[in-house]
């Protein structure tokens, strides 16, 4: 691996080299950044907001394949699936650090990928980089990121507060991402039975990118505070739209109703999926990392959102007993379970 590329030993450099060079084109830019990389510890000031932290652990071969993910689109995932956990409980990210244990066969070159794909990702949603940790690991790659941000109280949406009656709504569209690692899975088979073959991935842009390249909501939590929308419950959309929902309702002690008929699928999902042989409506269910955002809103607020055209009313919540049910397109009621992309569990 790396053979195509220059490869400069990271032992050349030392620890304290390596971090200089990855960390020399950082730039500060948020206000409660008091002090980012270079001591002990960085500085935080929120000034009486209330602060929001999450983390994430990534490692090689079982959350990513280094086979056709490229570094610069690991770096850049890594640092928006962080954002995402910020933003699910609508609020503003403003700062991460990164973490990385690496094993003798990176060279300096894909760590220097790896970071130029996480500061895109940082300048773009205007996120500081305030320190991380690197460390040499035995085998394969690790990366860890933790997501800092800031909420106003009385705005931060917890999965546990949806009410009965409140409209299920979820932005963007599902499976895409899904439907996409599928479509990279039968590269790679191909690929690996004969390296002469290119991979034929054309015309199929979109749902590669919600799998290599996925952005994070930050527009949906704008969104909100320009029309005074105010989620009682959120959740980002990491594991499939069926694991999620009962989240919020286990979470909030509510059941719901889900219309198969209004989730959101783009046709280059639904026709890809069907290529396969699979149900587009179960990769939306079952299927992972999408990173939109599922949430909850009182009725009285369908005016501010039925217009929205990157937001859709997917369904309802119900009081608990009522449990939690698909109405299918026929018309047919299924109790949701939870399949969700499991990472103990995935098939290798
Ligand atoms: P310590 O020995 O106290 O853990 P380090 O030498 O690991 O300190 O880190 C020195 C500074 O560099 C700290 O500000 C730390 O946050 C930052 N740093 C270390 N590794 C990384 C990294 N991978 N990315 C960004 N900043 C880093
Ligand atoms: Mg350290």
């Amino acid at each position: 691996m790396f053979d195509n590329i220059d490869r400069t030993d990271i032992e050349q450099l030392g620890e304290f080299g390596l971090i200089e060079y990855l960390t020399k084109a950082v730039e500060l830019t948020q206000p409660s950044t008091i002090k980012g990389i270079g001591d002990d510890a960085a500085v935080l000031d929120f000034s009486g907001q209330k602060m929001l932290v999450s983390t994430d652990l990534l490692l090689e071969g079982i959350h990513f394949d280094l086979r056709y993910v490229p570094l610069k689109h690991l770096g850049y995932k890594a640092v928006q699936v962080n954002l995402s956990d910020i933003y699910a409980m609508n609020g503003k990210a403003s700062q991460i650090t990164f973490s990385i244990g690496l094993s003798s066969k990176f060279p300096l070159e894909a760590v220097e990928e790896i970071y130029e794909g996480a500061l895109i990702a940082c300048k773009k949603y205007g996120v500081d980089l305030i320190g991380g940790d690197t460390s040499a690991s035995a085998q394969g790659l690790v990366i860890s990121v933790t997501s800092i941000g800031y909420a106003e109280e009385a705005k931060i949406a917890y999965r546990s507060a949806a009410q009965e009656g409140d409209l299920l709504c979820v932005s963007g569209d599902l499976g895409g991402a899904y439907v996409g690692l599928q479509l990279l899975e039968r590269e790679k088979q191909i690929f690996l039975e004969n390296p002469n073959i290119q991979p034929d991935l054309e015309g199929k842009d979109y749902i590669v990118e919600r799998q290599l390249k996925p952005d994070a909501r930050k527009d949906i939590v704008e969104l909100f505070e320009a029309y005074d929308i105010k989620p009682n419950a959120m959740i980002d959309v990491s594991d499939g739209l069926a694991s999620e929902i009962l989240h919020i309702c286990k979470a909030s002690g509510v059941g719901c109703k889900l219309y198969e008929e209004k989730i959101p699928i783009d046709p280059m999902t639904y026709e890809t999926a069907r290529e396969f042989g699979l149900d587009p409506t179960v990769c939306a269910l079952n299927g992972g990392e999408d990173y939109e955002l599922l949430f909850t809103i009182p009725q009285d607020q369908y005016d501010k959102v039925k217009n929205q055209l990157d937001i859709t009313i997917i369904g309802y919540i119900t009081e608990q007993n009522a449990g939690c049910e698909m109405i299918s397109k026929s018309g047919n009621v299924h109790p949701i379970k939870a399949q969700g992309w499991n990472a103990f569990s995935k098939e290798k």
